[in-house]
């Protein structure tokens, strides 16, 4: 089996598990990863759970169909985020019930919209930018991600979602999930006295993890 065939398999595989979980509710959601000679993309009004491997949306660096199905929408999100994160290799973008409830708050730091509460939020997310609101579609979206995207791995759309980028299609997953963990915990804290880790806790996993978290 080709390198792009066991790809377009786990990006499947990867699409119906977020599905399962209930983390991309209809049709919404995307997955991507970079490949050799451009990269895959979720069609446009696809179910996460019902992916067919073989019409998957493979697209170059311009944003044009190479063959597949017709791209998401949500395209340019994607290219932003691989055009400033040359580290990436996959991305997730999903509608996930707490992530979006978070992005829906007044208030937020626009830097950090989640306190460091657990360890492996600031390992596997980092510190969690917010980007403003924009209307689906409008491509202004796009200059506001490439802003952010080469100093972080995740951002959040305010009254949306995360784009959730990894080294690659299992990293971005499992970041999503701990993103969106972390945003069902936070819920859960609203209105009580949270211990944050320290500066000092977070200089630790830094040094011996590699975590992206600059104070
Ligand atoms: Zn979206």
């Amino acid at each position: 089996m080709s390198e792009e065939s066991k790809i377009r398999g786990q990006i499947a595989a990867v699409g119906r598990r977020l599905y399962d979980r209930g983390l991309s509710p209809g049709s919404s959601g995307n997955i991507s990863v970079r490949l050799a000679d451009g990269w895959l993309l979720t069609p446009t009004n696809s179910c996460l759970g019902e992916l067919d491997p073989s019409s998957l949306s493979k697209l170059d660096w311009n944003g044009n169909l190479i063959s597949g199905a017709k791209p998401s929408k949500e395209y340019f999100l994607h290219l932003a985020m691989y055009a400033n994160r040359p580290q990436s290799g996959a991305i997730v973008h999903l509608h996930s019930s707490f992530a979006a409830a978070v992005s829906c708050l007044e208030g937020l730091d626009p830097t950090s919209c989640l306190p460091p509460i657990t360890a492996y939020f600031v390992m596997r997310v980092g510190k969690l930018p917010l980007i403003p609101y924009f209307r689906p579609g409008d491509k202004s979206l796009a200059g506001e991600i490439a802003k952010l995207a080469g100093k972080h791995a995740a951002v959040l759309l305010a009254n949306h979602g995360p784009v959730v980028s990894g080294r690659d299609l299992d990293s971005a997953m499992y970041a999503a999930e701990e993103l969106e963990e972390t945003s069902k915990l936070m819920l859960l804290l609203h209105g009580r006295n949270v211990r944050t880790l320290t500066t000092l806790e977070i200089q630790e996993l830094r040094t011996v993890f590699n975590a992206e978290w600059e104070s």
